[in-house]
């Protein structure tokens, strides 16, 4: 049987890292020698994986952005595991989920990756597009996190001293600044908050 890459998202604060600590949970439970990955990026927690009930599990592997997991360093590791799981797969650089895919087809091992689709500019990852580009099932997680109106968030809007922007670097860890949090919002909001007024700003340049 061929073993899948699949990629499951949502918005941030949606329950994600308790979906992985129990998809591990029930891996381990079964037997199953599970490897855990992190991008080394997300300095949240540093080499484990938190939930905001403070469960937690130490990572296996924490990858730099210039490593490469066909490495000697951690083929052995890959080669023992039944099961790949990977946390805030977005964060991951494209030649890392193209190994991951590697790894996957050629070795037949299954590999679960989570993270997030969307930055808080409202674009992919670039690691999340080439998850998209590759794996064999694209999930949306039923989410937890809801925006302010009610709805489903879909989006990661990010508030710098209780102000919505579209500024500033792609990655700003949650909690590392704390002048900088993040807000899940709908569709809707996101656009109507962030989206219409950088057009309009846009907009206004143009006349000026
Ligand atoms: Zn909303």
């Amino acid at each position: 049987m061929q073993e899948k890459l699949i990629f499951y998202y949502s918005a941030m604060k949606g329950g994600k890292t308790t979906r992985i600590l129990q998809k591990l949970h029930d891996l381990e439970e079964n037997g199953q020698n599970v490897l855990v990955i992190k991008p080394q990026v997300d300095t949240k927690g540093s080499d484990m994986i938190i939930n905001r009930q403070k469960e937690s599990r130490k990572v296996d592997i924490l990858l730099k952005p210039d490593d490469t997991l066909l490495s000697e360093q951690y083929i052995k590791k890959i080669w023992y595991a039944h099961h790949i799981l990977v946390d805030e797969a977005q964060f991951l650089e494209e030649k890392q989920i193209e190994e991951l895919w590697e790894i996957n087809k050629n070795i037949n091992i299954p590999i679960t990756c989570f993270g997030l689709k969307s930055n808080f500019q409202g674009e992919l990852f670039a690691g999340s597009a080439k998850l998209i580009a590759l794996a064999d099932e694209i999930v949306e997680l039923d989410s937890n996190s809801l925006c302010p109106c009610g709805a489903p968030a879909k989006f990661n809007a990010r508030m710098v001293n209780d102000c919505f922007t579209m500024e500033g670097s792609e990655i700003e860890i949650d909690g590392a600044n704390q002048d900088i949090t993040y807000v899940p919002l709908c569709g809707k909001c996101y656009f109507d908050k962030i989206y219409s007024k950088k057009k309009m700003k846009k907009h206004a340049k143009k006349e000026e």
